[in-house]
């Protein structure tokens, strides 16, 4: 019986069409979904199904599936994240030889993913814990696809990750090895976060063109329409255009019958805690997170705009083309946030990733694909030691050009009364990073005051710690253990 180059665990919305993005490509696969006794067997209504006249290989227990492939075994796991993911594991393992590879497609904290690896390295087994971004279409059609894990294990699932994988204009597949350990796992977290600070960013400007311009819906595609032919052109710039201009069939836009409650599934709260991990400043995609957490807050919601129905002071105008600068200027500090996380994440656990190709295989088949990723590569490619985008000299025109509109709109957006936490807390980052004399001496006095926390000295070399007793009555002893 001919053998099954890789096996499918976990028929969901991701495994099947994963699963059958790999046959198209020529590839025979097993599939695999745990079995329920009470309910009818998703292998077989797969098989059955969408998988009927293909290469498929339908298994229901675990030694089948493993007995079905040909060594050394690739079985990719598409399943809930945390404790099923060990659980499959554990299942697993009695089973596997030496050389076989566990791979874990779903979205895994990279903390456990790192774990993972020594796990089943231990073993002699290779383990890859590998981000898939694109959604149900893109796992059919082509996601991007960033790979970590065991180094050894890429040359075993090159080929099909790579074939699977969308392509570029020129051909290059949207996946390349991100690293090893929970590489892979990281910088998809980092891209979830992106995400975020990205819907974030045009869910503001929506609200701008809205409440503030009072366009209609038909007015605001047509506004997310133009900019997408510019240099904001993305993915969610299109579908933003896309879902204003959705009607149902009695005639009415769906947009605003959705109630304004944003849900999350973590990821994102990931991104932010691991940026805390870092001492990373990740404002806006922070504040991204928190913007969903007060959306949450309706009941809290509905009271304070009774009570501050006026909180509203003056406002002047601004256009449409400002508020596109303004947007594109946010978005330059949510990637610049994000590509210094995962440098410092990088150095951290000896990573050494590739920035300029994580932008790279980011440029289609995922979420956050946009024409500004090029722009990104560039810069790295560049200087491979960039240390913050803002240094770039594309970035720093940009800034430039971008600056007044942007500080006129959130000035003025403030002004208003409309929220926009995400393209201000951009604003507050780029005007921290470019302030030379900070007021973190104060903050470093005040510590020093109440806690002998100790201050270093302008006057003085690096390093050189000083304590004063400010009142008086102090004694000479530093604080070692309390901390604020
Ligand atoms: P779900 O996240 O809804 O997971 C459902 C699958 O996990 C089912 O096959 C289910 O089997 C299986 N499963 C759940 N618990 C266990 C367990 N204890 N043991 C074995 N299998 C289990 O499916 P999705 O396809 O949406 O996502 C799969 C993974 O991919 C997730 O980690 C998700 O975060 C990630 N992902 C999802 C994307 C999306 O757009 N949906 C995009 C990118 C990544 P059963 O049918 O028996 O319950």
């Amino acid at each position: 019986m001919k053998q099954s180059d890789i096996a499918m665990v976990g028929l969901a919305v991701m495994g099947k069409n994963l699963a059958l993005n790999m046959e198209s490509k020529g590839y025979t696969v097993t599939v695999y979904n745990r079995p329920h006794p009470d309910r009818p067997s998703v292998v077989e209504h797969f098989i059955n199904g969408r998988g009927k006249g293909k290469n498929f290989l339908g298994t229901e227990s675990i030694p089948e599936l493993v007995n079905s492939l040909s060594r050394p075994r690739k079985i990719m796991m598409m399943i809930k994240a945390g404790q099923p993911v060990d659980d499959v594991i554990e299942e697993l393992l009695p089973y596997l030889s030496p050389e076989d590879v566990i791979i874990d497609g779903g979205n895994s904290d990279f903390h456990d993913t790192e774990r993972r690896v020594r796990e089943v390295e231990s073993k002699g087994l290779y383990y890859i814990g590998t981000g898939v971004s694109g959604g149900e279409l893109g796992a059919l059609h082509g996601p991007s696809i960033m790979p970590g894990g065991s180094p050894e294990a890429w040359s075993l699932v090159r080929n099909v990750f790579q074939a699977i994988a969308v392509r570029l204009e020129d051909g290059s597949p949207c996946c390349e090895w991100i690293g090893r350990g929970g590489a892979g796992h990281f910088v998809k977290t980092v891209h979830n976060g992106i995400e975020y600070g990205d819907m974030q960013l045009i869910a503001e400007s929506y609200a701008l063109l809205k409440n503030w311009m009072g366009l209609n819906n038909e007015e605001m595609a047509a506004v997310f329409a133009e900019w997408n032919k510019g240099e904001l052109n993305s993915y969610l710039i299109d579908i933003a255009s896309q879902i204003l201009r959705f009607k149902e069939e009695d005639g009415n836009y769906l947009l605003g019958k959705i109630r304004d409650v944003a849900g999350q599934k973590g990821t994102g709260k990931w991104a932010v805690a691991t940026a805390l991990d870092e001492d990373d400043p990740l404002t806006l995609i922070t504040e991204a997170v928190y913007a969903r957490m007060l959306s949450a807050l309706y009941q809290e919601r509905k009271l304070a705009s009774d009570l501050y129905e006026n909180a509203i002071t003056l406002r002047n105008e601004f256009d449409k083309d400002e508020l596109r600068q303004a947007l594109y200027a946010a978005k330059i500090i949510l990637y610049t946030q994000g590509f210094s996380l995962m440098q410092r994440a990088s150095k951290r656990y000896g990573w050494d990733l590739d920035l300029g190709t994580i932008a790279k295989i980011w440029r289609n088949g995922c979420i956050i694909r946009s024409i500004f990723l090029q722009r990104i590569t560039a810069a790295f490619r560049e200087h491979p030691e960039l240390e913050n985008l803002l240094f770039d000299d594309f970035f720093f025109r940009k800034i430039q050009s971008s600056l007044a509109a942007w500080r006129k709109v959130v000035s003025e957006a403030i002004r208003g009364g409309v929220a926009i936490p995400a393209m201000s807390s951009g604003i507050s980052y780029f005007d921290g990073l470019r302030t030379l004399s900070s007021p973190a001496n104060l903050i470093q006095a005040q510590r020093d005051y109440f806690g002998a926390h100790t201050y270093e000295r302008i006057d003085r070399e690096p390093g050189v710690f000083f304590h004063t007793d400010w009142t008086g009555v102090g004694g000479d002893t530093t604080s070692g253990t309390y901390s604020v």
